[in-house]
């Protein structure tokens, strides 16, 4: 039977807790949702005592569903001061779960920077003062070190520590490379707890318990062999997700460049994930393709290293080259990479500190494409100088620093790689999120599959950006990798063998409408708990700019009516 685990961090105690009635049969951001809506008042200070940080592994987690790992992280936000989930890979929600922790909910503030060890025994707490101020690459391997090779390690940098608003939270992957629940500050939540890592070992566990094992055998079988079916994976394997620049800028010309004024980038073939291929295959210890967890069947990240074979960041992925690269005209995707590195290793969400560096070029403190002074930048937030902090506070935070006008947000949070007038349904997503500009809560990419819809006409963009965030809401509850996710709404037959899986772990008969019911109770619970803070259809906005300045070179500008965007929110 699966328990939620309470930890204080004020008095070192800690409780493992029948599921209640309210919480039973949810997982991932379902239950990090649900668990905030309930137990944090909407006013709380999200870095105060009345923050709450949930991890949550997802419904699937463990078992073998394919890409069943992500783990949600979740709280009130620093950076949006909405209610907030971050997912990530890794192998942290996988070893969770075989300890039967469906939820580790985190109370309180430790006097002193303290780790916590959670395995078969329960929970130790470890003094952490000796790690102040360590990255998260070090920390790891130091922790690697002292605990051995069969745990998971979820950690924050040094900007966690200093509470910044753009601070992420990092999860090791079962080779120990590191993956991130990036977006939100959630870091600085982790930061504000004193809570340095956790260490999950799941040695000597029960294993994930499923009520019917036949059934999900055949289910999960049936659902791996449909999405390997989909022809988006032999592109997502060969060229990982940067395969999506050239897409996005040559083909869709809305790839974020130069703060958002060019929908086309003119260095887009030196960054695309076809480019990167061909300079792994000619780089020592590069891998194109990796699994970032366990029963992963899609491998889209990598690890890229330099000319010497030394590991630079594993995986590069589109956002952080559309936001670090595009978007602040920079083409060197060593350069990329290596600011990648420092974000990953001071904690901090490279698509927000992208971002905030496009903002800073823009306002005249760099020039255009000079990757050497961004990544110096990148580097200042470690050392937390006046122009560090400022960055590391995120893309809003800099804006009004530097009394910018063109500040690509919503909400506090900034938008993905994604310019939102080429791509209006995601548009739609980035303003009506419950969790401020976010890209993998809805984001509605043409397909092949469905040649009817038209993602840069003014109508018809609510609907399915509603579908969208309700379905994201479901599958980010089961644990899914997003990429798995995908082939299902181009194969709809794959949707069953997800109900199916669900079905058979909980020994329910479950409604073919499950997903739309799960998401549509998620995002209630979040919106109620956004209205609790006090927003209204007000800020469910873009920045004026993407209204009134056409896009290059296409010359579209976002026009959906405000009815449709409210609309997304009339359940
Ligand atoms: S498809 Fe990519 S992000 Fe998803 S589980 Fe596999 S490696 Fe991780």
């Amino acid at each position: 039977m699966k328990k939620i685990l309470r930890v204080n961090m004020d008095s070192f105690q800690y409780g493992l807790e029948d599921i209640p009635s309210h919480y039973v049969n949810l997982g991932g951001r379902g239950l990090t949702s649900q668990i905030i809506s309930r137990e944090v008042p909407p006013k709380a200070d999200p870095l105060g005592p009345e923050n709450k940080l949930i991890f949550a592994a997802g419904i699937f987690a463990g078992t073998s569903v394919p890409c069943n790992g992500r783990l949600s992280v979740g709280a009130k936000s620093p950076l949006t001061n909405t209610i907030k989930e971050a997912n990530s890979g890794g192998a942290a929600a996988q070893k969770l779960a075989r300890l039967g922790i469906q939820a580790v909910i985190v109370e309180g503030c430790a006097k002193e920077l303290t780790s916590l060890k959670i395995d078969r025994n329960g929970v130790t707490f470890l003094p952490a003062s000796n790690s102040r101020g360590i990255g998260n690459y070090r920390l790891i391997e130091e922790l690697k070190g002292e605990f051995g090779d069969n745990i998971a390690i979820i950690s924050i940098g040094p900007a966690g520590e200093m509470r910044l608003k753009a601070s992420s939270v990092a999860v090791t992957g079962p080779d120990f490379h590191i993956r991130m629940a990036a977006r939100g500050g959630l870091g600085a939540v982790m930061g504000s707890k004193n809570l340095k890592a956790m260490i999950v070992d799941d040695r000597g566990s029960d294993g994930v318990e499923v009520k019917d094992k036949a059934k999900l055998k055949e289910s999960a079988a049936a659902l791996s062999k449909g999405i390997s079916s989909h022809p988006l994976i032999k592109t997502w394997k060969e060229f990982g997700t940067a395969s999506l620049v050239n897409v996005i800028s040559g083909g869709l010309g809305c790839l974020a460049t130069k703060n958002y004024s060019m929908g086309k980038f003119e260095g887009a073939e030196k960054i695309s994930g076809e480019y990167m291929a061909e300079l792994m295959k000619k780089r020592p210890n590069a891998q194109p393709e990796h699994r970032c967890m366990t029963g992963c069947i899609f491998r889209c990240s990598n690890i890229f290293t330099d000319e010497k074979g030394e590991v630079i960041v594993s995986g590069l992925e589109f956002e952080t080259i559309g936001l670090m690269g595009s978007n602040c005209m920079i083409d060197d995707i060593d350069t990329i990479a290596h600011m990648n590195r420092v974000c990953n290793d001071v904690g901090v969400d490279t698509m927000d500190i992208g971002g905030a560096i496009a903002v800073a070029m823009e306002s005249g403190m760099l020039s255009w494409g000079d990757g050497e002074a961004a990544l110096d930048l990148v580097k200042e937030i470690g050392k937390a100088t006046e122009r560090g902090v400022m960055i590391g506070n995120g893309c809003k935070f800099t804006g009004e620093r530097l009394g910018a006008k063109r500040v690509p947000h919503v909400k506090g949070q900034c938008l993905a790689a994604y310019d939102p007038r080429g791509l209006k349904g995601t548009a739609v997503t980035y303003a009506t999120s419950t969790m401020g500009a976010d890209h993998t809560c809805g984001n509605a990419l043409p397909s092949p599959a469905n040649p009817e819809y038209n993602h840069v006409a003014p109508t018809g963009q609510g609907p399915v950006s509603k579908f969208l965030q309700t379905y994201m809401a479901a599958i980010d509850s089961l644990g899914l990798c997003l990429f798995a996710s995908l082939p299902a709404l181009d194969i709809p037959d794959l949707q069953k063998h997800l109900v199916s899986c669900v079905s058979a772990i909980q020994g329910e008969s479950l409604d073919e409408d499950y997903l739309m019911q799960l998401g549509t109770s998620v995002l209630k619970a979040e919106k109620k708990f956004n209205d609790g803070v006090g927003f209204t259809r007000k800020d469910d906005r873009l920045p004026e700019f993407f209204l009134e300045e056409p896009l290059p070179p296409d010359g579209n500008v976002f026009d959906v009516p405000e009815q449709e965007i409210d609309s997304v929110h009339e359940f």
